[in-house]
């Protein structure tokens, strides 16, 4: 018989906790990938999930994104994620709040908390009453480091689009540029704003029509339907909305030399990365460009506990190493024949003693 903790998603996480409060209905999945660079970092996704095995999938898959993610980043934490297991309605009281924050203080430190999709920071604020171990709450100042994680997030994605158009295109600049861009939420509209500014040219598409369409109007762009962003002919495709969408089908469709964008898991199975590779297409993995957001959440979380600076130059200082990063790892991809991602997985596990 096969061991649960040996099958796909399982990678050695060092704890898998289910948390169950039949008083307040809470469920969740606390999992804990690596604390071999200090403890597990990584938000609180609330979801509605069909099967309680997608929701033990993605706690694992995104907990050891975040080990990658927060090492690739240069930061003393590990990997780590929650998932709160939603009804189909998605109700989500203040008890199961705060029973969710005992079991994330019972772990004394282990797990340090975010917001995440389905998680406001208000949310965060009513966790922070029963816990310490939390950060993206709200900061007073324009000077100190925290609060939303979007722009953050937006500004290492943009830096990232530069050194990506630099390394594949050879031009200075994103002038000119032409960009399609899948979502225009949080990041992607922070993404857009940043390439309008210096003049990219930019296609942009979202589920939310009037959303896409309010911001081309704003920045004098054009609109894709959602359907069609993928196969728009451009110079970068940038995905900020959803993961798993580079798979067979998703890169036959692609008319661009980069993929660079905000998406979590934008890779469908590892086979894709040098899928990529193979049509000429230059690749940004998605956990190291995308690092902005838990940069800027880290330090919060430090300069609370007097561990790090709370200037938010700090933070910037920080986010405009993404982009040597990515070179270093196209630089290496060059020389050894190996996908970007598949070198970043590797620059990644060796940093975390794996
Ligand atoms: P958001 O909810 O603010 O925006 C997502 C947008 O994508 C929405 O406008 C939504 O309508 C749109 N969308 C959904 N499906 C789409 C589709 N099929 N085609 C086009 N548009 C679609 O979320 P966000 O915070 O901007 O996050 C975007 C992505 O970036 C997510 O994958 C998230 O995991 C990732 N990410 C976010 C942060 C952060 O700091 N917010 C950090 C790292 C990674």
């Amino acid at each position: 018989m096969t061991a649960f903790w040996t099958e796909a998603d399982f990678d050695d996480h060092e704890l898998v906790q289910v948390v169950r409060d039949a008083k307040s209905g809470l469920t969740a999945i606390i999992a804990l990938h690596s604390t071999h660079l200090g403890p597990g970092a990584g938000g609180t996704r609330f979801w509605h999930y069909a099967e309680p095995a997608d929701a033990m999938r993605d706690a694992l898959r995104l907990s050891r994104g975040m080990s990658y993610k927060n090492a690739m980043a240069g930061l003393p934490m590990g990997g780590g994620k929650a998932v709160i297991l939603a009804d189909k309605d998605k109700t989500k009281t203040p008890e199961m709040l705060a029973a969710f924050a005992d079991a994330v203080e019972a772990l004394g430190g282990q797990y340090v908390t975010a917001e995440d999709v389905g998680i406001s920071e208000a949310d965060m604020a009513a966790v922070a009453q029963r816990t310490q171990h939390v950060s993206g709450l709200p900061v007073e100042g324009e000077d100190t480091a925290g609060g939303d994680p979007g722009p953050f997030t937006a500004l290492g994605i943009f830096l990232g689009i530069k050194a990506a158009v630099q390394h594949k295109l050879g031009k200075d600049s994103v002038e000119g540029v032409h960009v399609a861009l899948q979502g225009t939420g949080s990041v992607g509209g922070g993404v857009a704003r940043l390439l309008a500014r210096d003049g990219a040219r930019l296609t942009l598409s979202d589920i939310h029509q009037d959303r896409a369409e309010a911001l081309a109007a704003e920045l004098g762009a054009e609109t894709a339907a959602p359907d069609a962003i993928m196969s728009v002919a451009c110079d970068v495709f940038s995905p900020n909305a959803l993961g798993a969408i580079l798979d067979e089908e998703g890169i036959a469709r692609l008319d661009c030399q980069i993929v660079a964008g905000g998406a979590n898991n934008q890779l469908r199975r590892p086979e894709h990365g040098p899928m990529l590779a193979e049509r000429g297409i230059l690749y940004a993995p998605d956990y190291v460009i995308n690092a902005g957001g838990i940069i800027s959440v880290t330090l919060e979380y430090l300069c609370r506990n007097d561990k790090a600076p709370c200037d938010i130059n700090e933070v910037r200082k920080r986010i405009a190493l993404i982009p040597g990063r990515l070179e270093q790892i196209w630089q290496e991809s060059d020389r050894d024949g190996g996908s970007p991602d598949q070198v970043a997985d590797r620059m990644a596990q060796e940093l975390i003693g794996r």
